[in-house]
């Protein structure tokens, strides 16, 4: 006997009749398209239809081209200094934000895009549009205005037991304190609640969290530098209380797993450089993984549920309209200047030195060793000659930027062939993650090479060129005779020139 199932037909069964189906069947024409023809419901044809679409892409480009010449409202390049001085040429003196946008790579970097906007509702419906992976930054041109912030942060493999919250808390209380010995900052008014965004975007390996302090009133720092100044003020005293205040003990951390002193701080100290970028709300860091987090309110502190607002408001950036605002300096503050910010300066090695550079800095080319190591490298490759060494470095920590000079290859990209004589330097530019050319021949005076971009690998460094400003190289144990040889001295360039130089970087 079967025991599989059997399948039963009810022949009873069989479909409703459709009169209409039946008819449009026999005629082949359905009835209803019979009675919606006339002549003037004809379609255009598809070439029609996409000329028309051409035709009326063309007029509202040429409109929007119209309009942004008259009154544009931002402007974006791949080169933070260009996207600068377009900014300046066309947007006029009307208060501007500036970002940064990473996005998909190409040759294995993340590609940047620079914006000077004007207005930023138009930049959020630019920026929400795109709703996953969102990678921007704001950027805190020198000389701009801007509010007070934190970037906090912590290994959490290294540190497995801490609460970055309370720590974040301890802090407030150390700033609040700051405040309060501050004569240029009034605090009167001060309330947490109000002016206090706090923004996370912790990870299972790193506790991260932004700050932006608001003063009340309209108090707005008259550029980072200044915002450097109270941070570095602050820290001075955490770090002359501990072992008195456990407040201030705890804002000191373990770097790795294996440390056992607690030497990292609790603040990024490198946040305040010049032209510094700062991940805004929602934005994540680039990676190809798409695994890290973006920034999002705590709501701990000020807070809200539109997320416009909260954008706007967690900028760090100051683009006050009202001619209202209380500027908060400090007396001999700045970084406008190359040649009043910090430049520490060493030469490689060499039979006619007496001491090794390396005393002065913990190596013999300078702060940033990859970095040098790779630019002469592909310095290198892309002139076709081979031997570049670094004979001397100058650094500009609070620019980020390095020069280098060099012997060895003597190249021009200016004059496409090497000089006889001359030797040849680079600057490298954190900043922009590239450097180029300059020319010690006085036929090259002025004259610049193309950008080239620095491997990924090397910008890391940036961070050791900042570290000099904290760790200041000992010059101790060196005599005075020798310490004579080692004074700074660019071969072949007067003082004027190097002023110049340094007002050009
Ligand atoms: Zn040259």
């Amino acid at each position: 006997m079967s025991t599989g199932p059997r399948v039963l037909i009810d022949t009873r069964w069989s479909p409703k009749r459709n009169p209409e189906k039946e008819e449009k069947r026999k005629s082949g024409v359905d009835p209803t398209m019979l009675t919606s023809l006339s002549t003037d419901k004809f379609y255009d044809s598809e070439e029609t239809q996409k000329k028309r679409k051409i035709e009326e892409g063309k007029k509202k480009v040429r409109e929007l081209d119209r309009e942004e010449k008259d009154n544009p409202k931002w402007c974006v390049h791949f080169r933070q200094q260009e996207m600068f001085e377009d900014a300046d040429n066309k947007l006029g003196i009307f208060p501007r934000t500036y970002f940064c946008e990473e996005s998909a790579e190409s040759h294995g970097k993340p590609v940047r895009k620079y914006f000077a906007v004007k207005r930023l509702d138009m930049f959020w419906k630019y920026y929400y549009r795109n709703k996953r992976d969102k990678h921007c930054y704001e950027l805190m041109r020198e000389d701009t205005q801007c509010h007070l912030y934190f970037d906090l942060e912590f290994s959490r493999e290294a540190n497995p037991d801490l609460d970055g919250e309370s720590l974040v808390d301890h802090l407030l209380e150390l700033i609040v304190e700051e405040f309060d010995t501050t004569p240029e900052i009034d605090s009167s008014k001060f309330n947490p609640k109000e002016h206090v965004i706090e923004l996370d975007s912790t990870s299972a390996t790193k506790f991260s969290r932004h700050l932006i302090i608001k003063l009340p009133d309209d108090q707005v720092f008259e550029n980072n530098s200044h915002c450097a100044h109270f941070v570095r003020k602050l820290m001075s005293r955490v770090e002359s209380r501990r072992g008195e205040d456990a407040r201030c003990d705890a804002l000191f951390l373990k770097k790795d797993l294996d440390d056992v002193e607690r030497t990292e701080t609790f603040i990024d100290l490198g946040v305040y450089t010049r032209n510094r970028v700062f991940r805004v709300y929602l934005s994540s860091k680039y990676s190809e993984k798409k695994d890290k987090p973006a920034l999002r309110t705590t709501g701990r502190f000020w807070k809200s549920d539109d997320e416009e607002e909260t954008f706007k408001k967690s900028l760090a950036s100051a683009m006050s309209l009202t001619t209202e605002v209380k500027v908060i300096s400090f007396e001999g503050v700045t970084h406008t200047s190359v040649l009043r910010g910090n430049v520490f300066q060493g030469y490689r090695t060499g039979s006619h030195l007496v001491r090794p550079a390396s005393e002065f800095n913990g190596n013999s080319i300078g702060p940033c060793p990859r970095t040098a190591e790779f630019v002469c490298k592909d310095f290198n490759r892309w002139s076709g000659h081979g031997g570049a060494a670094v004979r001397s470095w100058t650094a500009f920590p609070e620019y980020g930027v390095l020069v280098l000079n060099l012997f060895g290859n003597r190249f021009c990209e200016n004059i496409e062939r090497s000089h006889r004589s001359n030797n040849v330097m680079f600057v490298v530019d954190f900043r922009e993650s590239a450097y180029y050319q300059r020319c010690h021949d006085p036929d090259c005076r002025g004259t610049r090479g193309p950008w080239h971009e620095l491997n990924e690998d090397v910008l890391d460094e940036s961070h050791s060129l900042l570290k000099m400003l904290y760790e200041r190289p000992s010059f101790e144990e060196i005599d005075d005779e020798e310490l004579a040889v080692a004074v700074p001295t660019f071969d072949g360039f007067r003082d004027e020139e190097i002023a110049q130089l340094a007002a050009t970087l």
